[in-house]
């Protein structure tokens, strides 16, 4: 597991530095617009604590962080009407898995179809 980075966009973002469209906010969880859209509804979703990927946050944080975490995500889809038609969660780890920003975050994605979860590899 790679060391955490402070300075990473998102604990900037939790720090105030780098503004963001805030969508929730709880006392373990911030949830914001983000700044690419691949779709009409393209909501982030962070713990406010500092986990690297998926695997770190759900192993190290305490569970009330994560029950806030994906309670405020499941209000969110409720709330931006993607519990209706559907929607998509996506966490991306590490190099396989291109990651961009070493700070966990879910994408919450929804608003028109999405096609399949990834491209089939060519013949
Ligand atoms: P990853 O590839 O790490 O799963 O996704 C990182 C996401 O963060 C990308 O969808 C990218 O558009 C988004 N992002 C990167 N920098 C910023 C920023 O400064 N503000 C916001 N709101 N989103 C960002």
């Amino acid at each position: 597991m790679p060391t955490y980075d402070d300075q990473n966009i998102f604990a900037r973002i939790l720090r105030g530095e780098i503004p963001n469209d805030t969508v929730a906010e709880t006392d373990h969880t911030l949830a914001f617009n983000d700044i690419t859209p691949q779709a009409p509804v393209h909501v982030l979703a962070i713990p406010k604590g500092a986990y690297v990927d998926y695997a770190d946050f759900h192993a190290r944080a305490p569970e009330a962080e994560i029950a806030d975490f994906h309670r405020t995500c499941a209000a969110i889809c409720a709330d931006r009407g993607l519990t209706e038609n559907g929607f998509r969660a996506i966490t991306n780890a590490g190099a396989h898995g291109v990651q961009e920003v070493p700070h966990f975050h879910l994408h919450l994605i929804g608003g028109r179809p999405l096609g399949r979860m990834l491209a089939r590899p060519e013949a």
